[in-house]
């Protein structure tokens, strides 16, 4: 591509959001009434080109208020910056609003304010990519290693990883990086479905909905468990007699227990046969989850969709605490720090199974996994994405299920975008639907 003058122009904001709490769809054990949102943001430029980059964070309704608000204090940052400069090294961008020392006070690196950050660097990934006319996998996978290291902040994980370490990882996923894409290509990448299992759904809904899992070709499932012991040993039968033997069953408790009542517990629905217990106690209690994985194997322990930081992950990984890593690409500080953690992960040996299901999160972890499956540890074995079946249809490239796999994205970008008649719709309180429901007295945030 040319050198270009082109400069950010704007850094527009929207507060999404879903009334996915009519419905249930969403609810657990900690988030019993979930309207699903999206603090959106779209960078605009005066390049001829006309693209933008599109990024959002994921929250549940009037968290949203907040995390626009934290968004708008990141726009001086991205205002009037080159866009040649920014795309070509998107890490710049990561360490200046992560150094904005003001707003790292609210932090360090962690909540709101680094969830900002991941949605405007993310958005930013979401313009270089575009730019390239590459998915996001696929312009991570044909980057070079040296550059990729380049992107990583190792401060205070260079005592896990170092830069020479990350950059061999790097290096030897390189080998049969070719092969693994076409691969992928054709089979897509593996994904389990948390659809049948919200708290909220009757037992019949659960056998429903379990049974068209596994007609769907999915081969794992997840229930949500953690409110009441009794419901859950008989959900998790019916689930199990829905699905018989061969499948596996997730449990996922939504941080839920203390130390003691998550190895109780799991201990409880273990004769169901759960392959890995989610979230069993506070992201933040690294030694707890050591504890819990301790004493409730062969059951595995997984966390990480609230993990705030590349720091935490590496705590986990060094204690010993978990068996399956579970990025999402709208919690930490962008893709900058999911390649980080990815690379972590890749370093001990840990499978990663992101987390997704809320707004857009399927459609932008699914390039993380796509590119750690091409580039980096090279393999699908012991690893699925998080899918569950709702909200897509607002995003303009929506993902692809196949035979319970993803296929891989070929449209340039994050696929990040959303339609503008969602936009449009969805929009808090202005836009159509929440005007309506405001004006009948209802009210998303009553
Ligand atoms: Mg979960």
């Amino acid at each position: 591509m040319s050198p270009t003058s082109a400069r950010i122009t704007a850094v527009d904001t929207f507060d999404v959001r879903f009334p996915t709490s009519r419905e249930l769809d969403g609810s657990d054990a900690m988030n019993p009434d979930p309207d699903y949102s999206a603090a959106y943001v779209v960078l605009r430029t005066d390049a001829d080109d006309g693209l933008e980059g599109h990024g959002f964070t994921f929250t549940i309704g009037r968290g949203n208020d907040v995390q626009v608000a934290a968004i708008e204090a990141l726009r001086h940052h991205v205002l009037g910056r080159s866009v040649d400069e920014l795309c070509a090294d998107p890490g710049t961008l990561n360490r200046d609003l992560i150094g904005d020392s003001q707003l790292r006070w609210l932090g360090p690196e962690k909540g709101v304010m680094h969830m900002a950050i991941g949605a405007v660097v993310n958005a930013l990934w979401d313009l270089a990519a575009k730019r390239a006319r590459k998915p996001l996998w696929r312009f991570l996978a044909d980057a070079e290693p040296q550059w990729l290291v380049s992107q990583i902040d190792f401060r205070y994980i260079a005592d896990a990883l170092t830069p020479q370490e990350a950059l061999e990882l790097l290096q030897l996923g390189r080998h049969g990086a070719t092969e693994r894409e076409a691969l992928l290509r054709t089979n897509g990448y593996p994904g389990y479905t948390t659809s049948p299992g919200w708290l909220g759904y009757s037992d019949e809904k659960l056998t429903r909905l379990a049974r068209q899992a596994v007609a769907d070709g999915f081969t794992q499932i997840k229930l949500k468990v953690g409110a009441d012991l009794a419901d859950d040993v008989r959900r998790c039968r019916t689930a199990r007699e829905a699905i018989g033997p061969g499948i596996r069953m997730a449990i996922d408790a939504n941080q839920r227990w203390n130390v003691g009542e998550a190895v109780e517990w799991t201990r409880a629905l273990a004769e169901f046969d759960p392959y890995w217990v989610e979230e069993p106690t506070s992201p933040d209690d690294v030694l707890g989850h050591a504890a819990i994985r301790k004493a409730v194997a062969p059951v595995k322990v997984a966390t990480g969709e609230h993990v705030q930081n590349r720091i935490v992950f590496k705590q986990l990984l060094q204690a010993g605490a978990i068996d399956v890593l579970q990025i999402d690409a709208a919690r930490v500080g962008g893709v900058n720090e999911n390649l980080a953690i990815l690379l972590l992960a890749a370093k001990f040996g840990v499978p990663v199974c992101p987390h997704a299901g809320g707004v857009g999160l399927c459609e932008l972890v699914q390039h993380l996994s796509m590119f750690d499956y091409v580039a980096l540890s090279g393999t699908t074995e012991n690893r699925v994405i998080e899918y569950v079946d709702h909200l897509h249809d607002h995003f303009i490239d929506p993902v692809v299920l196949r035979e319970g796999h993803y296929m891989a994205p070929t449209a340039p970008g994050f696929s990040a975008m959303m339609r503008a008649e969602s936009l449009a719709e969805f929009t808090y309180p202005d836009g159509a639907f929440w005007a309506a429901d405001l004006a009948q007295g209802k009210g998303a945030a009553a």
